[in-house]
């Protein structure tokens, strides 16, 4: 087993962390903050980084794309927005790729490539999250459209975006084939929008709801054939679980480094914080996650690397690395006492946007849930 990183990667996690720090130096609370980060990591070629040279993307392979999001999570402090672009890249931009016709491709790639056009990813509805294909969005079949209804709720992204996958049951089979994907364009005679939905964290990641009453659909906007629903979630979910946590792992590298440097600094009854076990003990544990974050991450990204299956490994992934944020978060903030409660130290927004990713993606339950269902202990 040869554990030696190539190089290459490691030029590109400096490369994409000097970027993360140059999206630190836009102003948060401007009003066009968004328009104008997104017109950078466009510029940077950040929203075509999975996307094959012919569509305009820069055609980096797993890994490569695992050591950028990584470096990028270290530079940047802005989890809402490096959430955005996770979900424009991953749930939008990869299911095209790999399900889209050569036309659709032709039409949607080089613009989502080049962050001309924002992706959005809509499977949740208020009745079914978890429980994602128990959906009541339905599509039926019209002449050359289908006629879309139905409602999508915390859609990431939705208020920008251009471009939504929507997926819609096309039959009453009770199987997991009745679900089909669509692209639905902004603008659609029958597409609502709501405006930006409040979250408590992740600010710069907008999140909106979506209303289909009868929008007419091309049969050419089908994602896959019909019934493919599944298999383009599944691929989706594949990349989210692989390679979206990378940026977590660089924010919880920053933790650490920033964490350090304070219980180094920090004086409280003539010495270091760092020098009271209580305190080295949770730096130790933050360490010990990043340790282990860092080789399920890479293990999983080279699994997918080099094609081979990785449904549980990216399940384990995603459940491992969103618990350590959160904890590594709240480790963070204790050690910084009251001055990383206060609103400017950004410490506190850390912990409230790290909550959020134990929820998205599938819940930690539900990681929890396909392992068991691995090892043979659950039934489905
Ligand atoms: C910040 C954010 C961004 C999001 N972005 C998107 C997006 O872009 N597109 C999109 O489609 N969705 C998005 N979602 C929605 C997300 O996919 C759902 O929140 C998630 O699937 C859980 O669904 P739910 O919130 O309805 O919770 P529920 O499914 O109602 O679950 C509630 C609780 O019950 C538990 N539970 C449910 N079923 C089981 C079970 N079988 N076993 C054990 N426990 C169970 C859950 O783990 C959870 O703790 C986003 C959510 C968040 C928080």
């Amino acid at each position: 087993m040869d554990f030696e990183i190539d190089k290459s990667y490691l030029e590109l996690k400096k490369e994409f962390r000097a970027f993360g720090n140059e999206l630190n130096k836009l102003d948060k609370n401007s009003s066009n903050y968004f328009e104008e980060a997104w017109k950078l990591c466009s510029d940077f070629g950040l929203c075509g980084l999975l996307v094959s040279e012919e569509y305009s993307g820069a055609g980096f392979t797993p890994m490569q794309a695992v050591f950028s999001m990584e470096g990028l999570g270290y530079g940047c402090d802005d989890d809402g927005l490096l959430f955005a672009i996770n979900n424009h890249l991953y749930s939008c931009t990869m299911p095209i790729l790999k399900h889209g016709t050569k036309e659709q491709k032709e039409r949607f790639l080089p613009k989502l490539a080049t962050g001309e056009y924002i992706g959005a990813h809509a499977m949740t509805e208020p009745n079914s999250g978890s429980d994602s294909f128990g959906m009541n969005a339905c599509a039926k079949e019209n002449g050359d459209s289908y006629i879309l209804n139905g409602n999508k709720c915390f859609i990431t992204n939705a208020p920008l975006a251009d471009v939504y996958i929507v997926f819609a049951k096309t039959s009453t089979d009770k199987e997991l084939n009745n679900v089909s994907a669509f692209i639905v364009e902004k603008g659609m005679k029958g597409f609502y929008l709501s405006e930006n939905v409040e979250k408590i964290g992740l600010k710069n990641a907008p999140m909106g709801e979506l209303v289909f009453d009868d929008c007419r659909v091309p049969k050419e906007n089908m994602l896959g054939k019909p019934g493919d629903g599944f298999l383009v979630f599944s691929t989706a979910v594949e990349w989210e679980r692989s390679c979206m946590f990378a940026t977590h792992l660089g924010r919880m590298k920053k933790q650490l480094d920033v964490t350090v440097a304070y219980a180094k600094s920090r004086q409280q009854f003539h010495r270091p914080i760092g020098n009271f076990q209580s305190v080295s003990n949770k730096i130790a544990n933050m360490k010990m996650n990043v340790e282990i974050a860092e080789l399920l991450l890479y293990k999983t990204a080279w699994l997918k690397h080099n094609g081979k299956g990785n449904y549980l490994e990216s399940s384990i992934t995603k459940l491992f690395i969103s618990e350590a944020y959160i904890k590594s978060s709240l480790e963070q903030l204790q050690i910084h006492g009251a001055s990383g409660y206060l609103l400017d130290s950004g410490i506190g927004s850390q912990v409230v946007d790290s909550l959020a990713s134990t929820i998205y993606a599938g819940t930690s339950e539900i990681q929890r849930g396909i392992i068991s269902r691995w090892l043979g202990i659950k039934e489905l």
